[in-house]
């Protein structure tokens, strides 16, 4: 993609209202752009990251038999009523709508009741069962506060996947997947290493459901971590029994802030029985479908990438969800320099790499640097009279200070390695 052609500008300060880094930093870089408070528009290159993260997790979800649904926002009370939790003291960021008739819906904020009903009309037997079912799909929450940027939005979009099987057993196997298919997500983010397994308080049906934490100073949780067992736990685990069942000691754990980025649960029949979610087991006999539920913000993840991994010059992407793997820029306004990048934007791009190149010539060079540092593309490329004149392009880490000029036949070896 050509800089010159991109709609979006980069700006030196972010809106005065904007308190959280993460938002600052990608209202900066053009990435998304303030409705208002907790809500926030993707603009191209935000947007490039978000499907960059959908597609590492769908992928994540077909692997441990993922099958992928888009259900409504605007949700029929009536479910809500038969599980209970239509009542705004049983989810507090209810939002509530009224259709012209003065009949009420409800702007999903999550979606076990309309899954639960839904599968109704797939599931009738044994035989079809297991089924893992997910989506992305807009969420809202009248949440209280919104001041984490993309982490905490009042829309937002949500990875939930919902796993039905036949009995606890079953689903006990499929939930040490989903935790292995969830570290793998994180992996491959880059925040693998400071985001934790933790142990929450479980339901009516589990002793524990699960979050995972991301060490991050700006979180809004507190966690407290083993590291030799590579586990944590939250808050309402941090009682003497609770822990000696964990056969966890309190004096191996450290407190660190920390930010949920996702959040599972088991819920045996608590969503089935009400909402009259059965099958006939083998021996005809009618039993309640065991489920299960498995959350992951997409702009949680995003703001928490931005959060850990920026420096003070700005976003550090990581290749994986780079919006582009390499930032091209072009210095100067001599015709065949010019010439030369625009012969290297061509090569890169027909070599199927992503290249966001800054062709605008009335832009100066400590602009471009100081942008692409914004930016955060993993690599920056320089093509300059210099450059040229020592035999090629400079390529440079986003990470690393130390630049070196290579060929474009050496560029090419080095960017698909
Ligand atoms: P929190 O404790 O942070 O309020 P939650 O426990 O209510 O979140 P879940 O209902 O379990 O969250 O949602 C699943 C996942 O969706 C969370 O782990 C988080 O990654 C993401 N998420 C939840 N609320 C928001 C929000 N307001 N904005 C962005 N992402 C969110
Ligand atoms: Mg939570």
């Amino acid at each position: 993609m050509k800089q010159s052609k991109l709609f979006t500008r980069t700006r030196k300060e972010a809106p005065s209202d904007e308190v959280s880094r993460n938002a600052k930093l990608l209202i900066r870089g053009g990435f998304i752009h303030k409705e208002m408070a907790g809500v926030y528009d993707y603009l191209p290159l935000g947007l490039r990251v978000i499907e960059k993260l959908k597609n590492i997790i769908r992928e994540e979800m077909n692997a441990i038999g993922g099958e992928e649904v888009s259900l409504s926002a605007l949700q029929d009370p009536e479910i809500w009523k038969a599980s209970g939790r239509w009542d705004d003291k049983k989810i507090d960021v209810w939002f509530k709508t009224k259709l012209k008739n003065d009949t009420e819906i409800g702007l999903g904020c999550t979606h076990e009741e309309p899954m639960a009903r839904m599968m109704k009309e797939h599931i009738s037997s044994y035989r079809d069962l297991p089924r893992y079912i997910y989506q992305f799909q807009t969420k809202f929450r009248n949440e209280l506060r919104a001041k984490s940027g993309i982490m905490r939005g009042r829309e937002f979009l949500m990875k939930d996947m919902y796993s039905f099987n036949v009995s606890q057993n079953e689903l006990d196997t499929f939930y040490e997947q989903l935790i292995r298919a969830y570290k793998n997500v994180y992996d491959k983010i880059g925040i693998g290493d400071r985001t934790y397994l933790t142990f929450a308080s479980g339901g009516m049906f589990s002793k524990f459901s699960h979050e995972f934490q991301t060490v991050c100073d700006v979180g809004e949780d507190y966690i407290y971590i083993d590291k030799k067992k590579n586990i944590a736990v939250n808050d309402e685990v941090m009682q003497d029994e609770i822990l000696k069942d964990l056969g966890i000691d309190r004096n191996d754990l450290v407190k660190e802030k920390s930010i949920e980025v996702g959040n599972i649960f088991k819920y045996g029949n608590r969503y089935s029985t009400p909402l009259g979610l059965v099958f006939k087991d083998e021996n005809g006999e009618e039993k309640p479908v065991i489920m299960g539920a498995y959350g992951i913000g997409l702009g949680r993840l995003m703001g928490t990438v931005v959060e850990v991994l920026s420096d003070e010059r700005g976003i550090v992407w990581p290749e994986s969800i780079a919006p582009f793997v390499v930032h091209l820029l072009v210095l100067g306004k001599d015709e065949t320099v010019l010439k030369e990048a625009e012969k290297i934007y061509d090569k890169l791009s027909a070599s199927g790499i992503e290249v966001l190149f800054d062709d605008r010539i009335d832009v100066s060079a400590g602009e471009k640097f100081t942008e692409a540092d914004l930016l955060g593309i993993p690599y920056r490329l320089v093509v300059s009279e210099r450059s040229l004149e020592e035999g090629g392009i400079e390529i440079k880490k986003r990470t690393e200070d130390k630049n070196k000029i290579v060929s474009l036949e050496n560029l090419l070896k080095l960017l698909a390695s």
